[in-house]
């Protein structure tokens, strides 16, 4: 979803195209010190999450060591000082409602939206010419991304790439 939207705000004409035909909840809730930069640029900012009680604020971590020791992390202040500029506060989300507004943000910069999954492609060499969905549809462009992320298995499979698990 932020890379459609980057792409779009950018000018370029982009297709979605989405397998789960329900509009679950991809978004995890609880979010790393990346994510304030991350929305502050896509649109809905932190503390405009904050203000519509769809996040608060997560104190810090807390490690929990092998030995059953716990330690918590908080982040130093130097880390907020250049060359760094780390924002050290993050939060935790009400992904239903965090979904829905960054679909929001999604339908106004342009995106459209194909419900659909993505089976088969065509290619030449190691460029893509085009995708064909289960619903019958190709779809012809100069770029795909894929971002189907740990379910995913088209373009691994049909280009030999290796996966990797970081499973948590
Ligand atoms: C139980 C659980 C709890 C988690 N909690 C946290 C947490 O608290 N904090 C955190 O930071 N992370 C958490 N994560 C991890 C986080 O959810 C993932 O890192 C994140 O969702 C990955 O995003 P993604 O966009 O790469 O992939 P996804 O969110 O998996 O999105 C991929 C999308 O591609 C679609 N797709 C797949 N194949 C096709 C196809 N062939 N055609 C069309 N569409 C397709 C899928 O339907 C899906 O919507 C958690 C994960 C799980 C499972």
């Amino acid at each position: 979803m932020a890379a459609s939207i980057h792409l779009a705000r950018a000018g370029l004409q982009v297709l979605y195209i989405e397998a789960d035909p329900q509009v679950n909840d991809p978004i995890a809730e609880s979010l790393d010190w990346s994510a304030p930069g991350l929305l502050n640029v896509l649109g809905p900012s932190m503390d405009h999450l904050i203000h519509e009680g769809i996040s608060t604020y997560k104190r810090h971590v807390v490690l929990k060591l092998r030995g059953g020791a716990e330690q918590d992390y908080i982040p130093g202040d130097w880390l907020a000082n250049p060359p760094f500029n780390v924002e050290l506060r993050t939060i935790h989300v009400d992904r239903t409602r965090l979904n829905h507004a960054l679909r929001e943000v999604f339908t106004v910069a342009g995106v459209h939206l194909l419900r659909d999954k993505a089976i088969d492609l065509k290619r030449d060499g190691n460029r893509i010419i085009s995708v064909k969905t289960e619903g019958g549809v190709e779809i012809q462009s100069r770029w795909f991304i894929d971002a189907s992320g740990s379910g995913a298995s088209l373009f691994p499979r049909l280009f030999g790439l290796p996966v990797f698990d970081f499973r948590f």
